[in-house]
């Protein structure tokens, strides 16, 4: 029972809750089970929640049966007894949230992220939280404080990061789906690694209220779940409008229907030449096309565009983001948040407690950061950067003029070894190379599994699409998921 029920997709999940195939206990039960036997090697959760779980799950169980019995089951919420997980970086009321920190070692969120509540109001259960690169900074999920996540698929490599902890999770079937945050490509950089879909929304659309701050201009939050039909449930409950982020933007959250044999026919995508740029894996590059190829085949017309100040994404993005970041990490001063080191002055207590609570790829940032924006070269370095940026944005505007979706890589190679990328952040920062352009336009992306290399590692593809046309790159990859199976792989643990 156990190894069918963690193998049920979110749809098949709920459906069978409903029809009352099983109970919402059972399922609570076997993904615990499979956290207690799986996760000690693969490392995804840094908090797990058995008795809450259990709990709300009873309280479901009764919910459904009342619903049941007075013929109501249709008004009922429409997740109940699902269970998910929440990246460490965003709030759950009452739980620990590290932020993958020694500095939020001991910190206890006080409120609920938005997106979070939207998903609980919808029925929702949190199993846990799941393990994070410090402060989202990284693409490994190596430097966090809790130790790193290994890769379910060869535990040996990285599982990408930073939402490295949602994405493992989600592959080793420890959980149907979970809650990432992307800022450069931290949600589908580490679903392409893991063999799992991941969707970034459109900035503005998810509120980012209780997702812990990195580069506010550039930080979303999405989801992680094994099909696209089931990304685009969990992303249309928890997105909309919130007063309590200014950024959010009042359009309709559209319904997103993902009915079988969904029609692309007369859907347009776009291939940008500058996505294919030398030192590709070869593996990589030959999925991608053929996967662009088979949504061809399946009636979607292919054209090449150009965005043109692609190159520039990188140094960009690795202005604002530390500039950002450097501004955000100022409120860790051990009066307001986390841990502090008493010292006899204010000054003493402030560089101990940032000097120890801080681990060496955020001071990286801080420092990065601070300088671009210090008097004498803010104008040379941030200054300049936003310009940049708003040429990166215009590339995409003008290419969807004539493309629905645009089709790239998610990251230049598969899933590399744990510590391979360590003491060269350059090499690490290169991996966003094709996730940060669209952080820097506002676009929402998705990343879907197309294939494996020869060392048995995921290969993934990434559709950009339109401002708030996430429902777009939905059908596409929903469409791509009926014709083919690398989404059902799993791997042996
Ligand atoms: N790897 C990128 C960085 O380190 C992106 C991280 C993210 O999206 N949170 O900034």
């Amino acid at each position: 029972m156990t190894s069918k029920l963690i193998d049920l997709t979110v749809v098949q999940l709920l459906s069978g809750l409903k029809h009352g195939e099983f109970s919402c206990v059972e399922v609570v039960r076997a993904y615990l089970d499979h956290i207690q036997a799986v996760d000690p090697k693969v490392h995804a959760f840094i908090t797990v929640l058995p008795q809450e779980a259990i709990e709300a799950a009873a309280k479901a169980d009764g919910i459904y049966v009342s619903a049941r019995r007075s013929g109501s089951l249709e008004s009922l919420p429409p997740l109940l007894g699902l269970p998910i997980a929440v990246k460490d970086l965003v709030t759950v009321k009452g739980v620990r949230c590290t932020c993958g920190s020694p500095i939020l070692d001991n910190f206890i969120a006080p409120f609920t992220a938005t997106g979070v509540q939207h998903l609980l109001d919808a029925g929702v259960i949190i199993l846990g939280k799941t393990n994070t690169d410090e402060f989202a900074m990284g693409s490994s999920t190596e430097t966090s404080a809790s130790g790193p996540t290994f890769n379910p698929w060869d535990l040996s490599r990285v599982p990408g990061g930073s939402s490295g902890g949602s994405a493992a999770a989600v592959a080793a079937r420890m959980i149907p789906a979970a809650i990432g945050t992307d800022t450069g490509g931290s949600v589908r950089q580490p679903a392409s690694f893991c063999g799992v879909t991941g969707i970034k929304p459109t900035y503005g659309r998810v509120s980012r209220y209780g997702l812990v701050a990195y580069g506010s201009s550039l930080d979303t939050m999405g989801v992680l779940a094994r099909t696209a039909e089931d990304a685009a449930l969990l992303f249309s409950y928890m997105a909309g409008f919130d007063p309590l982020d200014a950024t959010t933007v009042k359009v309709p959250v559209p319904t997103i229907d993902l009915a079988e044999h969904q029609e692309i026919r007369g859907m347009r995508i776009g291939v940008p030449a500058e996505y294919f740029i030398k030192g590709i894996q070869p593996e990589v590059e030959k999925s991608v096309r053929e996967a662009i190829q088979l949504l061809g085949s399946l009636g979607a017309s292919v054209t090449e565009v150009s965005l043109p100040h692609t190159k520039y994404a990188l140094p960009v993005y690795y202005l604002i983001a530390p500039a950002e970041a450097s501004a955000n990490l100022a409120r860790y001063d051990g009066i307001r948040y986390g841990v502090r080191e008493d010292e006899a002055s204010l000054g003493d207590m402030f560089r101990k407690t940032r000097g120890h609570g801080f681990g060496p790829e955020v001071k990286r940032r801080i420092m990065l950061g601070t300088y671009a924006l210090s008097a004498g070269y803010y104008d040379a370095y941030y200054a300049k950067a936003q310009k940049v940026r708003t040429l990166i944005k215009r590339d995409f505007d003008e290419a969807f003029q004539r493309v629905d979706a645009i089709a790239c890589p998610v990251a230049p190679s598969t899933a590399f070894r744990l510590g391979e990328h360590a003491g060269d952040p350059l090499a690490m920062y290169l991996e966003d190379v094709f996730t940060l352009p669209t952080n820097l336009a506002g676009v929402p992306g998705l990343a879907f599994p197309i294939g494996f290399d020869s060392s048995g590692m995921p290969i993934g593809i990434q559709l950009m699409g339109p401002h708030f046309k996430e429902d777009t790159i939905f059908k596409l990859a929903h469409a791509y998921q009926q014709a083919t199976t690398w989404h059902k792989q799993r791997p042996q643990l």
